[in-house]
């Protein structure tokens, strides 16, 4: 899949959305970005997580998603390895796995995540893994947020990387050109 064809999918899908919006750090955007509308229709997430599937295809025993944004992906990338899924959650504020899930010594996990931004809840799990003797094989993420920084020590692959453009509110050219705000989701 091309580059291209991942962002026609992200846009059909209401993920990136375009317009003049306000982001909760209070700064503007051209582009607002909601990564759960992916799992909202299949047909997406599917297309989406096999293409991340296909880069680790023969080198993952399990997929491992931390809760809440991994837990669809790490099920779909998943079913296109056919292999098993779980998910981690925290309690307590510690990443764990709970409901009896388990990766055995020795096995070769993959960690998905729907947006790494700081890749915050992926390093814990990872090293979480990494402590019952697991090999992590790698990264996915739907969109890589890090503009680069993300670090996780292993292969990280994203379907498709973005640097949101943003402006202070008396910066912003499209408060300039008099575009109202927009309601994330609202030309969607
Ligand atoms: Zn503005």
């Amino acid at each position: 899949m091309t580059q291209e064809q991942t962002q026609q999918i992200l846009e059909k899908a209401g993920v990136m959305q375009s317009g003049h919006f306000k982001l909760t750090s209070g700064k503007h955007s051209d582009r607002y970005m909601q990564c759960a509308r992916l799992f909202e229709t299949p047909e997406y997430s599917e297309a989406i997580c096999k293409e991340i599937a296909e880069r680790f295809k023969g080198e993952v025993d399990v997929v491992v998603g931390p809760a809440l944004g991994g837990v669809i992906m790490a099920y779909e990338v998943a079913r296109a390895l056919n292999v098993r899924n779980i998910f981690a959650e925290r309690q307590d504020g510690k990443m764990t796995l709970r409901r009896g899930f388990y990766v055995e010594k020795g096995a070769r996990a993959l960690i998905v995540e729907d947006v790494v931004t700081t890749g915050g809840s992926v390093k814990e799990v990872k090293a979480l893994l990494e402590e019952m003797g697991v090999s992590v094989v790698g990264v996915g993420a739907v969109v890589d947020r890090s503009g680069g920084k993300a670090d996780f020590g292993t292969r990280f692959e994203a379907a498709i990387a973005v640097d949101l453009a943003t402006y202070e509110p008396d910066a912003c050219p499209l408060c300039k050109a008099g575009l109202p705000i927009d309601k994330p989701g609202s030309r969607v």
